[in-house]
């Protein structure tokens, strides 16, 4: 039986922590699930999940469905993507058999990319090389999650660019579904269909086709839609990250019509020790604490506020007493709250 190898390629940065990533996790695993009452799936489809922030991991290693165990998904910082195409290109190089005189290989890889965000590094080199080797050799359906500035350089990679609208739950049942459809519907018809690929209709206002002819590539060094904070507690020592969703809100200021810009809090997001193991380390982009409205709760331990500052610039919880070590340099000192308005400058993480 010829293999039809299916790779899902994941952005896991700091903007997809909180529900992105966990609707992620539950989908890919409501797809598996699905593909295993079908008999056709069960035969031909083989899977892989590969991950990427500043660097790329792969979780999954290619594999049939049926031993499908659900692998746990990392965070981490920045938005390499070129490291995560490389370390795609190196797996299918490595796993996809190819036909020869004597043999059948697999059938054309199909590979769907999800991605939250701008990359936070330059891709030319990358998207050339894809070009090159792997745009006509394997089926790509690049996914956006919740921002459209990306279509551009996704458009690039394929002509199968979707923009998803993550607005609820329903909208991330819709769109596993409709993976899976498009997954089943493609094995089920490969024998007959030229190329490898079939998308089902879509059918909903949560997911859409992104004219690519009208968007331009853009590059960003930081990933705008979000402030995402790195800290740690003062308490267990372990880091966590502080998450804000930009906001544009019209403000009608003495008769001139401002947009003015502020980020919502989300919450706080304890991270596992395989964050740097992720992370590429660049960028020190700062953002001011006025423009973020709302203060979690450190999520490690009992302390009312995530969100303080030492002198040394690190961020990590507090409580309500007056002295305070920061667990980042070890000084213990004297801590001011900050006036309502007022602001002080935070490193942000690159999102
Ligand atoms: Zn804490
Ligand atoms: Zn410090």
């Amino acid at each position: 039986m010829r293999r039809l190898p299916i790779y899902f390629l994941i952005d896991v940065s700091e903007s997809m922590v909180g529900e992105p990533i966990s609707q992620v996790e539950e989908g890919i695993s409501t797809i598996i699930q699905a593909l295993k009452t079908d008999p056709t799936a069960i035969e031909t489809v083989w899977i892989s999940i590969i991950v990427f922030a500043g660097k790329a991991k792969t979780i999954l290693p290619l594999q049939d469905i049926i031993s499908f165990y659900p692998p746990k998904y990392p965070i981490g910082s920045g938005t390499s993507l070129t490291n995560g195409l490389r370390h795609l290109m190196n797996e299918l190089d490595g796993n996809v058999k190819k036909t020869t005189a004597t043999s059948k290989g697999d059938w054309k890889p199909i590979v769907f990319l999800f991605t939250d965000g701008v990359p936070t590094d330059h891709t030319d080199t990358v998207i050339s090389e894809w070009k090159q080797r792997w745009q006509r050799a394997a089926n790509l359906v690049a996914v956006s999650f919740g921002s459209e500035a990306n279509a551009g350089i996704l458009g690039q990679l394929t002509e199968h660019v979707l923009f998803f609208r993550n607005a609820n739950i329903d909208s991330y049942k819709y769109f596993f579904k409709w993976i899976t459809a498009s997954i089943t519907t493609s094995s089920v018809n490969i024998e007959n269909n030229g190329t490898g690929l079939e998308l089902e209709k879509i059918d909903n206002d949560w997911l859409s086709k992104i004219d690519i002819s009208k968007s331009d590539p853009v590059v960003q060094l930081v990933d705008d839609n979000f402030v995402v904070l790195l800290a740690k507690c003062q308490t267990s020592h372990r880091h966590f990250l502080i998450k804000y969703r930009k906001s544009i809100g019209s403000n009608n200021w003495g008769g001139l019509n401002l947009d003015t810009r502020s980020y919502l809090q989300v919450g706080a997001f304890p991270l596992k020790d395989d964050y740097f193991e992720l992370s590429d380390g660049a960028g020190n982009q700062k953002i001011n604490t006025a423009e973020l409205v709302g203060a979690p709760a450190c999520p490690c331990c009992s302390n009312q506020f995530a969100l303080a500052q030492c002198s040394c610039g690190q961020i990590h919880c507090i409580g309500y007493e007056e002295m305070n070590t920061c667990p980042w340099c070890g000084k213990t000192s004297r801590y001011i709250v900050v006036e309502e308005g007022g602001g002080f400058d935070v490193n942000r993480t690159q999102g």
